[in-house]
């Protein structure tokens, strides 16, 4: 439940909002750590065709969030509006200092290599990609291993629908030392990237004023990414995304990462912070019933399964096996078990049983983290069950790293096609929120490269409320006739409709261009735009449609 307060501080203090001639759109982010500590970490401006009249819209989302961990009381708060002058005052009555001097020399220094160049910076999302631990060796291993992971995460299903909103940038800063810290110690390195003790999860960025001067080296950044040059499992996601160069793991953490980043959304998996679009505190109002498969009108049930054991125990087996036990009122349909792993590249290096029965265990080949589950389609028997991990190889770095058990009860909807409530938990018995699906989305299933359908809607209103389907509207008059362009996002499913005093040009549909003898052009032009898609089901803010007048 942890998480809801911050959402409902963003909407209580959204201002209302009307429309306006063109302005100049101030944007300032600020992180606030709960202990008095306010500082500016981003400030920019947006020139729009069309601004709110006056207020100050603020939102306030977690600035960290990290596997398994209850959201802290960090956060980012983001006042943006006209009135420079009021921003500016607010900023002062809150004690908010100015943004930390910035590096000059090393920020100047940056190299910035624009990858995906889908049109005007000031109308696309600019996701920016840094790299920690690279040495100026390494150089070229930094753009071979970033091309990849946006080759993946953009040509992949996972964000391919989006691309054209964005524009993909690569900052090189080279790093003294090669590679990341561990035990939250970094090396010398750009952003000092070290992870949590020994572990494979979380990875902590400790200067956040370095990475914040690359970001804004590059054009209009809006989403900066840290990559550790590191071969394992690892990474963070809120204010930075960050991840690792992993060729196992590397895409399947950012994607994840860049969801909590890009949709503001929290875990949907059990032991997390749930905030944002993909959770709800009850079954019977859930955010997106607009998705889901029950019928208008008729209750959505909540899912019926109980997490028997839940438990992130990061236990390394050289400490002799891992065991656990849980009790079973042998009335379930079905039972299930899902967990992770490191440093247990051959299947021959684990033995796995239940009350004493191989279960199978089938390695990946590489000693990266991996996920891995086991379904079985037949009830427990009433009474106590075992659960054991046991190392066949004592190499040293042989985890298991996160652990649940559940049994499903009759009618368990285990189709991911399948949109319902779907308890999450906190721990055995206490249920902390529901998600929308079984295991179809990535944040909470690491082992798939799709977000579920409210996920997917989410991340349409969250990137379209911040670009317009219309970059501009030209017109030029010639002697033979007046020529309009219209340049729009290269979005596949949009629908353009020309009107003129009011009155649609049919023969103009879905052009995005034309010309016509001054006689028959005279007058006011409207044109609209419309995304359609079947991601989006419900647009309550309009966002999927744009328009722009002109008279000529
Ligand atoms: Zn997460
Ligand atoms: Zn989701």
């Amino acid at each position: 439940m942890r998480g809801f307060s911050w959402i409902a501080l963003s909407l209580a203090l959204v201002a209302p909002v009307a429309p306006a001639a063109s302005a100049t759109w101030y944007v300032v982010q600020y992180e606030d750590h709960g202990d008095g500590h306010r500082q500016i970490v981003k400030e920019k401006t947006r020139s729009l065709a069309e601004a709110p009249a006056s207020g100050i819209v603020e939102t306030a989302k977690p600035q960290f969030v990290r596997e398994h961990q209850p959201l802290g009381k960090e956060r980012l708060v983001t006042l943006e509006g006209t009135d420079r002058a009021a921003i500016a005052r607010l900023l002062e009555e809150r004690g908010v200092a100015p943004m930390a001097p910035v590096n000059e020399a090393e920020a100047l220094a940056d190299e910035v290599v624009t990858l995906v160049d889908n049109g005007p910076s000031a109308n696309r999302i600019d996701l920016v990609f840094m790299g920690d631990g690279y040495t100026q060796a390494e150089r070229a291993k930094f753009f071979s291993d970033i091309q990849r992971m946006v080759d993946d995460m953009f040509q992949g299903q996972t964000f391919a629908s989006y691309l054209p909103l964005f524009n993909v940038h690569a900052v090189f800063r080279a790093s003294a030392e090669s590679g990341i810290g561990r035990r939250g110690i970094p090396k010398n390195t750009a952003y000092k990237l070290a992870r949590e003790g020994d572990t494979l999860r979380a990875i902590f960025m400790r200067d956040q004023a370095a990475a914040r001067a690359s970001c804004a080296a590059a054009p209009d950044c809006d989403y900066p990414v840290v990559i550790g040059n590191d071969p394992y499992y690892g990474g963070l996601g809120g204010e930075f995304a960050i991840s690792t160069s992993s060729e196992t793991s590397g895409t399947v953490v950012l994607r994840h990462e860049l969801g909590h980043t890009v949709g503001e959304v929290g875990e949907e998996y059990d032991g997390g912070g749930y905030f944002g679009a993909n959770t709800s505190p009850s079954a019977s109002s859930l955010k997106w019933r607009h998705w889901a498969t029950a019928a208008e009108g008729e209750a959505v049930a909540a899912e019926p399964v109980q997490a028997k054991f839940l438990d992130w125990p990061w236990y390394n087996l050289t400490q002799g096996p891992y065991a656990i036990s849980w009790t079973s009122d042998g009335r379930q349909a079905r039972y299930g078990i899902w967990y992770s792993v490191s440093g247990l590249p051959e299947s021959s290096d684990l033995s796995l049983t239940l009350d004493g029965q191989a279960l199978p265990f089938a390695a990946r080949g590489d000693q990266d983290r991996f996920f891995s589950s086991i379904e079985i389609a037949s009830p427990l028997a009433q009474g106590r069950h075992e659960l054991k991990f046991s190392e066949n190889v004592r190499d040293g770095n042989n985890w298991v790293s996160n652990l649940t058990v559940f049994e499903f009860g009759a009618g368990y909807h285990y189709d991911d096609a399948y949109v319902g409530a779907y308890p999450t938990f906190e721990a055995p018995g206490e249920i902390a929120a529901y998600r929308p699906t079984h295991e179809a989305c990535l944040m909470r299933n690491m082992q798939t490269a799709n977000f579920c359908q409210p996920c997917q809607e989410n991340l349409w209103m969250k990137l379209l409320g911040t670009v317009k389907l219309v970059d501009d509207l030209v017109v030029e008059r010639g002697v033979e006739g007046v020529s309009v362009k219209l340049s729009t996002q290269a979005l596949s499913g949009l629908k353009i409709k020309w009107l003129r005093n009011g009155e649609e040009k049919p023969e103009l549909r879905d052009r995005v261009e034309w010309n016509l003898p001054p006689r028959d052009a005279a007058g006011t032009w409207k044109v609209q735009v419309e995304f359609v898609t079947p991601e989006v089901r419900q647009d309550p803010r309009g966002l999927l449609k744009d328009e722009r007048s002109v008279s000529i």
